[in-house]
């Protein structure tokens, strides 16, 4: 059996008719996981398999800009998140940008998976890879670059 995992799914509010979308086009695959959730998208994702009829495991954070983005990001410091969909607006400026971008950079140092629309979030969770436990990925490195010598 495959693990199970914890999935962070985080919507703007112009992208969370797309999360919602997203959601029940993989509601099976994600029935069988815990979802973690910034509160307006947790409430509307809870909706979402009530109105499919599909059980779920969705737990609520804080709305984003009341710290929501921060707890997932706290979460993903202690590894307590597998992999996350964090569907961005990019064309508005958020109140909380700190914490969007606090997130995102935790992803990237603590090496969890991260999508930002929906074809990056459709390919993480069909991969092969993913639940694999021979699959071990390299974690990111900080190598000084000697750009005088590497010309
Ligand atoms: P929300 O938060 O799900 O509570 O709307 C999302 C966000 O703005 O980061």
């Amino acid at each position: 059996m495959k693990k199970r995992l914890t999935i962070a799914l985080v919507a703007h509010d112009r992208r969370k008719a797309d999360m919602i979308d997203w959601v029940k086009y993989n509601a099976e695959f994600l029935s069988h996981h815990h979802l973690v959730c910034t509160g307006t998208t947790g409430g509307l994702v809870k909706k979402a398999f009530d109105e499919l009829g599909v059980k779920a495991d969705v737990e609520c954070m804080n709305s984003g800009p009341m710290g929501g983005d921060a707890e997932i990001a706290a979460m993903v410091v202690r590894k307590e998140i597998d992999l996350a969909i964090f569907l961005i607006d990019d064309l508005n400026p958020q109140p909380h940008e700190a914490d969007i971008q606090m997130l995102l950079r935790q992803c990237r140092i603590h090496n969890v998976p991260i999508a930002c629309n929906r074809i990056s979030a459709d390919l993480m969770i069909s991969s092969p890879l993913l639940g694999d436990p021979t699959y071990k990925s390299s974690e990111p490195s900080y190598i000084r670059f000697d750009r005088k010598n590497n010309q």
